[in-house]
């Protein structure tokens, strides 16, 4: 029996091999490698398509985090309200920035919790910042993260890594905030061939800042206003994102959602609970999550593995027990007792979805899942 991948970058290379080799000539031939056409039109066309005035490309999204936040002018120590639930790098990105990290709960589906943090945000000396994400491609309240941002004036970085395409309420992930970021890691939706990431905003003065902190602070050759950083979306990922894989984003993420609906009418096991998705939404699906028993968690997965399916668990712990914490700068602070991310961190499994996954795949994994007792 063939393994059904996580992820199939084999299959997607013979989909995009001749325009991934093509771009690749033309920037060669180019004979310019950093921040020149390639990622300028990169960005135009990321910006058009996300229907956002500007798109910014970076190294990865960790750093495109990190510079956001001091391109909203983070103050060292500044508490800065986040999920437990998420990718390490939300997090790592607040503590680089020279934040302090708060967490407060997620919902039942792993999103964090907008009643907590609207609470949190509501308060006397309230955190200036909030990085939210949009976990596993589901997409947080848009009119109610417009609404905190407007009601608070809270300064709102959206994590878009996992969420390129999702709509609430006809609204896109990534519209409501100050800054959105996204990355083009290699699992990601719109993954490059390689590390990547991006940052989109609205804001004119916002773009020129991130613009500079991405290339060491510079605001003219030679002159440094900022102390920034060097995180360069480059010519070559520019291009094949731009020619290869921007253009296929629409199909991909179509495929995924087929994929997400077969398992959602098919998957049947008393013993496996799939979180509902958001009302009023189109999902990005970046994974495709369930919920075993807390005690069998581990088992189920041995079996997937055994049964050569591709699952993992996205996240086997919250991120405010993460060892390094411990030594972030300026600290950290958990607003309650978690129980709704740790109970997912015990009990989540990822089924395998991508664009690459076929019918006689899903049919697998549906007949594995549903057999298992
Ligand atoms: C992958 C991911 C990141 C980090 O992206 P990099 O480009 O690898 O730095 C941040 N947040 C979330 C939610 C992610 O899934």
């Amino acid at each position: 029996m063939e393994p059904i991948l996580a992820n199939d970058f084999k299959r997607q290379w013979d989909a995009i091999r001749e325009p991934a080799l093509a771009a690749a000539d033309r920037v060669g031939c180019s004979g310019w490698l950093i921040l020149g056409r390639e990622v300028d039109a990169f960005e135009r066309e990321l910006a058009d398509s996300w229907d956002l005035p500007h798109a910014i490309g970076f190294g990865n999204c960790l750093d495109a985090t990190e510079l956001a936040l001091r391109a909203l002018d983070l103050q060292p120590g500044e508490p800065v309200l986040t999920t437990p639930l998420s990718a390490f790098a939300t997090t790592l990105a607040i503590v680089r920035a020279g934040g302090r990290p708060v967490f407060c709960d997620v919902d039942s589906r792993g999103l964090i919790d907008l009643d907590r943090a609207e609470a949190c945000l509501a308060k006397d000396n309230a955190p200036r910042f909030f990085v939210p994400v949009h976990l596993y491609g589901f997409p947080l309240d848009m009119a109610r993260l417009a609404a905190i941002r407007e009601r608070s004036g809270t300064r709102i970085i959206e994590d878009c890594a996992q969420s390129i395409g999702a709509v609430q309420g006809g609204v896109k992930a990534g519209a409501a905030g100050h800054i959105a970021v996204t990355s083009f890691y290699p699992t990601k939706n719109l993954g490059a061939m390689g590390d990547g990431g991006a940052a989109l905003t609205r804001d004119s003065e916002l773009d020129a800042a991130l613009r500079s902190l991405r290339d060491y602070g510079q605001t003219e050759k030679y002159v440094h206003a900022l102390l920034g950083s060097n995180s360069r979306l480059d010519e070559l990922h520019a291009a094949i994102l731009r020619d290869a894989l921007l253009p296929r984003l629409g199909g991909f993420t179509k495929h995924r959602r087929a994929v997400a609906a077969a398992y959602r009418a098919r998957l049947a096991n008393p013993l496996i609970e799939i979180p509902a998705e958001p009302e009023d939404a189109e999902c990005a699906c970046h994974l495709f999550p369930v919920l075993a028993p807390r005690e069998r968690r581990d088992e189920f997965l041995a079996y997937l593995r055994d049964e050569k399916i591709g699952a993992a668990i996205h996240y086997p712990m919250v991120i405010p027990d993460q060892p390094a914490l411990i030594d972030a700068p300026a600290g950290f602070e958990v607003l309650d007792a978690l129980e709704n991310a740790r109970s997912i961190a015990d009990r989540e499994v990822s089924l395998p979805i991508h664009p690459f996954l076929r019918d006689a795949e899903v049919d697998r994994v549906v007949e594995v899942v549903n057999a298992w007792r």
